[in-house]
């Protein structure tokens, strides 16, 4: 469902990502580990559009993301064709990112209003469906302002699924939280993994999630895939000695 052929990624002189090939199949859960500064967020935010790559090419569901040479530069496809490949992603960041000045109700039915045109009914019923998912039925009317850290990322989870996304992006949805806030937030990741139709991409510095959630995991470091395997094979028998010292922090 989504394909990362030959992404390099450089700002100025520093090159992020080299030559990265990657396939998420449809329903695969992958995650991404690896030290801060390997370049994990920055293959997140060129699925999202928010950068523009310095060579390669990223399809979604057989659509190019990244396809346009204009003087030998990568330019990103035009807004309408975006705008239609990028409804099948959905995204969840550290940041929660929700309207502050609408019910918790109207930020996950704002989209589906908007860019799926479903009518209020519509939006409210699927909106309901999903605060119900993250346990956030009883906070409809409330404002982003009156929730805890967690309960604004469960929120914000919400507001991704109810587009009803072939792929879900996590990018440390849990690295801006109190610890005691950590949990409900994986807990409800977790939950949504395990009705498995839909693709995902976490990274995360959560290690014991990553174990239990991927069924592939990768690891980064200086720019490149470094290792990928089985959450048996990276936890249990780490190749590369870059991972087993990246391993060796978290024992
Ligand atoms: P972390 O786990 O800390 O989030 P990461 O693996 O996600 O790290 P990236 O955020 O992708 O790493 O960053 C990779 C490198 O690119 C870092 O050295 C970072 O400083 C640099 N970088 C990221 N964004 C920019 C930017 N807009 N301009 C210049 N350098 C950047």
């Amino acid at each position: 469902i989504v394909r990362y052929r030959k992404i390099s990624k450089s700002y100025g002189d520093l090159q992020v990502l080299k030559e990265i090939d990657l396939d998420i199949y449809p329903g695969e859960k992958v995650a991404v580990i690896g030290p801060s500064g390997s370049g994990k967020t920055t293959l997140a935010r060129l699925l999202m559009t928010l950068e523009e790559p310095t060579a390669g090419t990223i399809e979604v569901d057989g659509e190019l993301l990244w396809h346009k040479r204009v003087k030998g530069r990568l330019t990103r496809a035009d807004e309408k064709h975006l705008h239609r490949v990028r409804g099948s992603i959905g995204m969840v960041f550290q940041h929660f990112n929700l309207f502050p000045h609408m019910t918790i109700l109207r930020n996950v039915t704002e989209a589906p209003i908007r860019v799926l045109g479903l009518s209020k009914e519509e939006a409210v019923e699927r909106a309901k469906i999903m605060l119900d998912k993250v346990g956030l039925l009883d906070k409809l009317d409330k404002y982003p302002g009156q929730l805890s850290g967690g309960q604004k990322q469960r929120v914000a989870i919400a507001r991704a699924l109810v587009m009803r996304p072939k792929v879900m992006l996590f990018d440390e949805p849990t690295s801006a939280l109190d610890p005691e806030l950590v949990g409900e937030v994986l807990t409800v990741i977790k939950e949504i993994a395990a009705e498995g139709d839909m693709a995902m991409l976490l990274i995360t510095h959560e290690m014991e999630f990553a174990r239990d959630v991927a069924d592939r995991i990768l690891f980064t470091d200086g720019g490149k895939i470094v290792e990928e395997g089985s959450p048996k094979q990276i936890f249990e028998n780490p190749k590369s000695p870059r991972l087993q010292m990246f391993l060796n922090r978290f024992r």
